[in-house]
Order: structure tokens, then C-alpha cells, then sequence
């Protein structure tokens, strides 16, 4: 970082405590993970300086031969990879994604059906601080109480009484896999879309570890920077008959100028993710959140629906005796990031909910396997004993460091001097 520790070194040591920090802790956020140093070079790279609104061949700028030709490689790669017709890789990040999405299929008032916030949906699913639920009418389902698994039998019902123009599937605090097929079952029957939004699980998808939404969704949207491993940002994926009122809900509707580097540094992301390599990546993620789960379990911790077959886990902290948000910090200061979570049914406040939820994609991705999944879990429950207790959390996050240390963090290790 030579030339910005001549202009900033402000933000140059900001930057390098944060990555120091992302070097020494467990990190089991789900949705963030390790770029690659390739990504990260992509991302910094001349294309950050272009304007180029419009599509390739279609631009209201000179001077895009380059860009015209990057974008339509990204576009390929997109619709190889998630086995689509149409891609666009425009959209800022997930959020505008969705919102592109409504504005091309829906009118405002029309009728949204997706998961409810506390039970694992998405705010732009319909949730009611979201705009989702502000200009379109929102009709949430839930998991069922016991099992907490979609009820799909629910779903129909509600679908058939509702009557929504698109039915949306996609989470981010669900641990099992979603039924696409009875999802776009259901969908064709009342006559509405179905829009797989499969940003957390989009890298489970590419490699095989998760059932593939394509044949079942009109469209697909998705983040790129989650299990996917790519820069921020998002796609959609659709139907070819939807492309054209896709690519005008992002351009001009939404949104200005795309983000080049951005675009580039998800074509690696997505030449990357076409690997056998990252397919083996995909796979560990879930046999590692397998194992982490099964060693909690054993720890006494309540899962919900009991356990996990994605790279997610969530944790009903009730029997523990310990707030979620104050177990949170001291994981925290433990070396062990998460976050707190509501649960389904949560007898709790949003702000101080019952859960914890954690994932194993940014611990996979430093190349740990079951067995670390195995000491993260004793390291973790050994934490929560022991929340009051500043010496043994300080006494952990020296074990979690060291251990973090053996495992090289992509992007980091082998990219970047890290400074002090
Ligand atoms: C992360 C996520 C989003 C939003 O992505 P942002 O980039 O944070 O706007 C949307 N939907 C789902 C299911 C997500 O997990």
C-alpha cells in the first residue's frame, strides 16, 4: 500500500488494524467470507475511473470497446455458471437487486409473498421497515413452530388466499435447503413469478452442495460476496422473455452508471467459482457446518430445526441462560465474530433477540475442516461459560489467534504485508 501510505495513512492504519483483525479471529459472520488477492486487484483497478450507462453495444458513453467486451464476459460467466438465459451484472448489491426486480415485474400495490424477517426472510422480502412492504402489498409466511422448515402445505394455502404476483425464496437465518421445485410449483399454480433470491447460498449452488433453483425460477437474484466469494455486489438472472424489463429496471430506472470494477472483480469471482477447486470449497462448507452443529449439539446448545444442511447455524441461546447480544460481545472479544439473531417465534425484542447465528464459509475458505469445526465449537461454548469473565475470554481469543494464524486468509496472507 505504498502509494496511500504516502496520501492517507489515516485510513492506512484503519485498514490494516481491520485486517489484522480479520487475520487473528474466527470469523462466523454467514455472509461474509475472504475474497481472493485476484478479486481484490480487479476491484482496484483503471476501471473504478469509466462511466459507461447502458448495456454493451447500447451505451450513452465513448469509449467503452473495453468495457463492452468485459461486461458481456461477465454476462456469460453469470449465465454458464446459474444456468440461466439472461444475466445482469450491474445491480450495486443485493437490496437494489431485488428492488430492480419488483419494479420491472410488479406495479406498485401489487402483491409480494416472502419469508418474514424473524423467521429467516430478507428485509426486502416484504418486511415492513423495508420499501418492500411501503410500495408493494406484503404477505409473509413463516416456518412451521415445531420443526421450524417451511410448511409448504402453508405456503399453498397462502399463495392460493393471496394470490401474489411473485412468490420469493432466499434467507439469511435459514439452516436447511429450499425446495425450488415446490416453490415454482406453487408459483405457476396462482400464476405468480418466482424469484429465487439465493444470495447466501449462491456458492453452495455453484458447487453442488444445495439444490439448483434454475429450472424452477424466473428469476434469480443473488449477492456476489457472500459464500460466492466475489467483490460486493449482485446479479439477476432471468428468463430470457424477462430480460428486457430487467435490464431497464436497473438501467435507467434504478440506477446510473455500473460499477466496472466491480463487474470485473465478479467475472473472476465467477471464473473462480467454475473450478473444481471451488466445488470442493462448497462442499466443505456444508460438512463443516455439519460438524460444527453436531459438536454444539453435543454441548448442549439448541439448534434451531434441530441442526444444518447449509453453511448456516442457529442457535436458541434460551436454555443457556445468557442474552444473545451480551453472549455476542463476548465471543467478540473471545475472537469469535457473530452475530446475535432473532429465532422464529422469538419471545424476544429484534434489538436483544434469543439467537446467535453462525456459518462456517469464511473459516472453510482459510482451508479448516472438521476437525477445527470440532475445537471453534468447544472454543465457542467454553466462551459463553464464561461471558463475566474478561481474563478467560482474553485467555480464548490467544488460543482462537494462534489457531487462526496456522489456517492462511485469502486475500490477506497473500496479497499484503500485514503492518502493525
Ligand atoms: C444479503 C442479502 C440481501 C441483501 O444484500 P445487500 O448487498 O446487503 O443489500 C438480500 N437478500 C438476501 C437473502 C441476503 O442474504
Amino acid at each position: 500500500m505504498g502509494a496511500l501510505e504516502q496520501t492517507d495513512p489515516e485510513m492506512v492504519k484503519l485498514i490494516r488494524q481491520e485486517q489484522r483483525y480479520q487475520l487473528e479471529t474466527l470469523r462466523l459472520i454467514p455472509s461474509e467470507n475472504y475474497t481472493s488477492a485476484a478479486v481484490m486487484e480487479a476491484q482496484g483497478s483503471v476501471l473504478t475511473n469509466k462511466y459507461s450507462e447502458g448495456y454493451p453495444g447500447k451505451r450513452y458513453y465513448e469509449g467503452q470497446r473495453y468495457i463492452d467486451k468485459l461486461e458481456t464476459v461477465v454476462q456469460e460467466r453469470a449465465k454458464a455458471l446459474f444456468h440461466m438465459e439472461h444475466a445482469n451484472v450491474q445491480p450495486y448489491s443485493g437490496s437494489p437487486a431485488n428492488m430492480a426486480v419488483y419494479y420491472a415485474l410488479l406495479e406498485p400495490g401489487d402483491t409480494i409473498m416472502g419469508m418474514a424477517l424473524p423467521h429467516g426472510g430478507h428485509l426486502t422480502h416484504g418486511w415492513n421497515v423495508s420499501f418492500s412492504a411501503r410500495f408493494y402489498r406484503a404477505v409473509q409466511y413463516s416456518v412451521d413452530p415445531k420443526t421450524h422448515l417451511i410448511d409448504y402445505d402453508q405456503l399453498r394455502d397462502l399463495a392460493r388466499s393471496e394470490r401474489p404476483k411473485i412468490i420469493v425464496a432466499g434467507a439469511t437465518a435459514y439452516p436447511r435447503q429450499f425446495d425450488f421445485q415446490a416453490f415454482g410449483d406453487i408459483a405457476r399454480e396462482v400464476g405468480a413469478y418466482f424469484m429465487a433470491d439465493i444470495s447466501h447460498i449462491a456458492g453452495l449452488v455453484v458447487a453442488g452442495a444445495h439444490p439448483d433453483p434454475a429450472p424452477h425460477a424466473d428469476v434469480i437474484t443473488t449477492t456476489t460476496h457472500k459464500t460466492l466469494r466475489g467483490p460486493r455486489g449482485a446479479m439477476i438472472l432471468c428468463r430470457a422473455e424477462l430480460a428486457d424489463r430487467i435490464d431497464r429496471a436497473v438501467f435507467p430506472a434504478l440506477q446510473g452508471g455500473p460499477h466496472n470494477h466491480t463487474t470485473a472483480a465478479i467475472g473472476v469471482a465467477l471464473a473462480e467459482a467454475a473450478t473444481p477447486a471451488f466445488r470442493d470449497y462448497g462442499q466443505q462448507v456444508v460438512r463443516n457446518a455439519k460438524a460444527l452443529a453436531a459438536e454444539l449439539l453435543e454441548r448442549g446448545f439448541t439448534l434451531i430445526s434441530g441442526g444444518t444442511d447449509t453453511h448456516l447455524i442457529l442457535i436458541d441461546l434460551t436454555n443457556k441462560g445468557v442474552i444473545a447480544k451480551k453472549a455476542a460481545r463476548a465471543l467478540d472479544r473471545a475472537g469469535i465474530v457473530c452475530n446475535y439473531n432473532t429465532i422464529p417465534y422469538d419471545p424476544r425484542k429484534p434489538f436483544s433477540p434469543s439467537g446467535i447465528r453462525i456459518g462456517t464459509p469464511s473459516v472453510t475458505s482459510r482451508g479448516m475442516g472438521e476437525e477445527e469445526m470440532r475445537r471453534i465449537g468447544a472454543l465457542f461454548s467454553t466462551a459463553l461459560d464464561n461471558v463475566e469473565d474478561e481474563e478467560a475470554l482474553q485467555r480464548i481469543a490467544a488460543e482462537v489467534r494462534e489457531m487462526a494464524e496456522a489456517y492462511p486468509a485469502p486475500g490477506i496472507t497473500d496479497r499484503m504485508a500485514v503492518g502493525a
